[in-house]
C-alpha cells in the first residue's frame, strides 16, 4: 500500500472541502445569472436549474473543470490509485499532492509534459 488510510482519508477531507467551496462560489454565479433573467421569468427553466447537468453547463469554465478534477480525484482515492502517476506509474510527492491534491503526474512527468507543451509551441 503506497498511501496509508490515514492520508487517503486526509487527502479526501481536503478535496471534499475545496469541491463545497467550489459548489457555493459556482451556486453565486448561477444565482448572479438567474437575476439578470428576471425579465424572462420560466417556471420550467427554473425548474431544470437545480439538476446538475444543468448547472454543470452555466457555471463558469474554470470552476467546472475544477469540479470534475476534484470528483476525479476523490474517484481516485476510492478506487486506490490517487497520488500514483499516470504517465510513469511512480508515487506523487507527498508535497506535491499537498499544493495541488487533483494532479495525476509526477513532477518530472509534469516537467516533460510542460517542456513538450513548450515545444509544440515554439
Ligand atoms: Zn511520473
Amino acid at each position: 500500500m503506497y498511501m496509508d488510510k490515514e492520508t487517503q482519508a486526509y487527502f479526501k477531507e481536503v478535496l471534499i472541502k475545496r469541491l463545497d467551496e467550489l459548489y457555493a462560489e459556482a451556486e453565486r454565479t448561477v444565482a448572479g445569472m438567474t437575476d439578470a433573467e428576471e425579465t424572462f421569468p420560466d417556471p420550467t427553466d427554473r425548474a431544470t436549474l437545480e439538476s446538475d447537468r444543468n448547472f454543470m453547463l452555466r457555471i463558469r469554465d474554470r470552476e467546472r473543470k475544477l469540479i470534475l478534477k476534484i470528483r476525479e480525484a476523490l474517484q481516485r482515492i476510492d478506487d486506490g490509485s490517487f497520488g500514483i502517476c499516470e504517465s510513469c506509474g511512480d508515487e506523487i510527492g507527498r508535497e506535491r499532492l499537498e499544493a495541488r491534491p487533483v494532479t495525476t503526474l509526477c513532477i518530472e512527468c509534469k516537467r516533460k509534459q510542460e517542456a513538450g507543451e513548450r515545444a509544440r509551441g515554439a
